[in-house]
């Protein structure tokens, strides 16, 4: 047989990172599934998406500022800027706005990775840390986990001199893992100054109803001018189309990622969307309600089907289905549910579930039950 190990004239050309990198895999689209399979009514549950969509306060104010498409946006982005560093009692200038939270990920690497340096994350953490690491050339350590989680002590350890970023995703994507407030304090408090800390608070919001001495880092930021926290309006907030994000850091790491942005790389809309959704409290509560009685749901599903589950800090479940994951969610496809399989995140027997409406949720527990018979 032959096998083709010269490369091609463009692969030549590509840098040795991003050679060996795969594209990010995302949910399964609706309209895909229905075009593939002719069925109608399909259940998404597979992208960590707000089940009530978005505020009506935030359509409102989208519609508003439709009139003013041909302008380009405040690329200093003043006004969200101000509404959050009012939210969490830091300098605007501390505040860095990102296309979705992904953004401000892979700003940071450029700013301050580097090829010889290496970028420390956990085992069955959030996919796109290896992929800004090696996009940049540098060398992913990847600390085995602890329960399912982020065994800080063994990152800790694993710092070098050429460590330049520790992720820490808490909660984390895939498994729902939380640290609790004294771990994590005590973790920033080493971390040494050469070293980066990024605090991923994507799932902030749920963590803090659904985990029991959950902290943010932010309380650490005027201490600790090497750590940065960033949070996302994609997931408790309903906003994950608009693609906006932002980190709150030390006002020197703010300018440096700021130099890397591009200058609109947060949109009007976007803008105004997010403005008005953190002014929606009650939005927020019955988000976080409806998430906690579809947990409920699936534990009980769980227990009924005799399965486990890794315990989920997040708006999303992880379970171990005792067989391939990746034939299960196939299955699960064909009945017209999107789960997503998670053997790319060292997790092959597990399918991971966003919790979705109690319908959804229903739907979902039935294609399963339905799929495990078999
Ligand atoms: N961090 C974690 C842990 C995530 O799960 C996600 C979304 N899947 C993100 C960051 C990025 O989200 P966004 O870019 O939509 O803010």
């Amino acid at each position: 047989m032959h096998t083709r190990t010269r490369k091609t004239a463009i692969e030549t050309l590509a840098l040795p990172g991003v050679l060996g990198l795969h594209a990010y895999e995302p949910g399964k689209p609706v309209d895909e599934l229905e075009r593939e399979l002719g069925l109608r009514n399909i259940v998404k549950l597979a992208s960590n998406e707000n089940p009530l969509g978005p505020s009506q306060m935030v359509v409102d104010a989208i519609s508003a500022a439709l009139p003013e498409l041909s302008r380009y946006p405040d690329g200093n982005g003043f006004a969200l800027k101000q509404v959050l560093a009012d939210r969490h009692g830091v300098g605007l200038a501390q505040v860095t706005l990102g296309n979705g939270s992904n953004d401000i990920l892979e700003l940071l690497t450029r700013a301050f990775v580097s090829p010889d340096n290496e970028v420390v994350f956990s085992q069955h953490a959030f996919a796109v840390y290896p992929i800004v690491t090696q996009a940049v050339g540098a060398r992913a350590v990847v600390v085995a986990a602890r329960e399912w989680g982020n065994d800080l002590d063994a990152m800790l350890a694993a710092i070098t001199d050429k460590t330049r970023v520790v992720f820490v995703a808490n909660p984390n994507n895939p498994t729902g893992t939380c640290v609790g407030r004294e771990s994590l304090k005590h973790f920033i408090k080493r971390v040494p100054e050469h070293v980066l800390v990024v605090v991923d608070e994507a799932y902030f919001e749920y963590a803090q109803v659904l985990f029991p001495g959950y902290e943010s880092a932010e309380h650490y930021l005027s201490d600790s001018p090497n750590l940065i926290v960033t949070r996302t309006f994609s997931k408790a907030y309903g906003l994950a189309a608009l693609r906006v994000g932002y980190s709150l850091s030390s006002v020197e790491i703010a300018d440096f990622l700021n130099r890397v942005r591009q200058p609109f790389n947060v949109n009007s809309l976007a803008m105004a969307g997010a403005i008005a959704a953190v002014s929606d409290e009650q939005h927020l509560t019955n988000t976080l309600a409806m998430n906690k009685q579809g947990i409920e749901q699936y534990h009980q599903a769980c227990i009924e089907l005799g399965l486990e589950w890794i315990p989920t800090a997040a708006n999303f479940i992880s379970i171990n289905v005792k067989q391939s994951g990746r034939d299960v969610f196939d299955s699960l496809l064909q009945l017209g549910v999107i789960v997503r399989p998670v053997d790319n995140y060292g997790m092959p027997d597990f399918v991971r579930i966003t919790i979705g409406s109690e319908e959804e949720n229903q739907r979902c527990i039935q294609a399963l039950t339905e799929v495990l018979q078999q």
